[in-house]
C-alpha cells in the first residue's frame, strides 16, 4: 500500500488514542451499532468528502460514492439497506461543480464500463451543455429515480449541489 496511506493510518491511530471523546464514540458505535441519520449519495471525486463538507464524525452519515453520483443496481441495494435496516429518513443526492463525470457526459465521451455511468448521466441531462446546470439536472433525476424505486419510503429525498469554490451546499 502507498506509504502516504500507511503513514496516515498510523497518524489516525495516534489521533484517536489521544482523543478520549473520539475513542469513546468509536467504542460506543461498535457496542451499540451504527445509527446514521442521513444517507449522502455523492461523487467519487477526491474533493467531495461528505464528512468534511458537513463537518460530521463517525456514525452520522451513511455514504454512497460513485462517479457522477449515479445509481446502478449495487447502489440500489445499498439504499435499500439504508432505508430498511438503518431506518434512515433523509437521503441527499449531492452533485458538485467541476464534475469530471458530468463533463465527460456533456462531451459525449465513452468507455467500456464507464458507459454504465455516462449513459445514465446523458439520459438525465438531455441536451444541456452547461455543466453546472447538467449536474443539477442529473441530481434531480437521480432523486426522482430513488423516489420511483422506493415508493414506500416515508422519509425525504433531497437533491443538492456542492460548490468546490465556495464550499457551499445548496438545495436544488
Ligand atoms: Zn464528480
Amino acid at each position: 500500500m502507498n506509504e502516504k496511506l500507511m503513514k496516515g493510518n498510523k497518524e489516525f491511530i495516534d489521533t484517536i488514542n489521544s482523543n478520549k471523546e473520539f475513542k469513546d464514540l468509536n467504542e460506543s458505535l461498535i457496542a451499540n451499532g451504527q445509527h446514521p441519520y442521513a444517507l449522502v449519495i455523492t461523487c467519487s471525486d477526491s474533493r467531495v468528502i461528505p464528512e468534511l463538507i458537513f463537518n460530521k464524525t463517525l456514525g452520522e452519515i451513511f455514504v454512497i460514492r460513485t462517479a457522477g453520483n449515479v445509481i446502478n443496481d449495487g447502489e440500489l441495494g445499498t439504499i435499500e439497506y439504508a432505508i430498511e435496516h438503518l431506518k434512515i429518513k433523509e437521503i441527499i443526492v449531492l452533485a458538485h461543480t467541476y464534475c469530471g463525470a458530468v463533463h465527460a457526459a456533456v462531451h459525449k465521451e465513452s468507455g467500456k464500463y464507464i458507459n454504465k455511468i455516462l449513459d445514465k448521466i446523458k439520459t438525465n441531462i438531455g441536451s444541456e451543455t452547461d455543466e453546472v446546470k447538467a449536474s443539477i439536472l442529473n441530481a434531480n433525476k437521480v432523486k426522482d429515480y430513488i423516489l420511483k424505486q422506493f415508493p414506500g419510503f416515508d422519509g425525504k429525498v433531497i437533491s443538492a449541489i456542492y460548490d468546490l469554490k465556495t464550499n457551499i451546499v445548496k438545495k436544488v
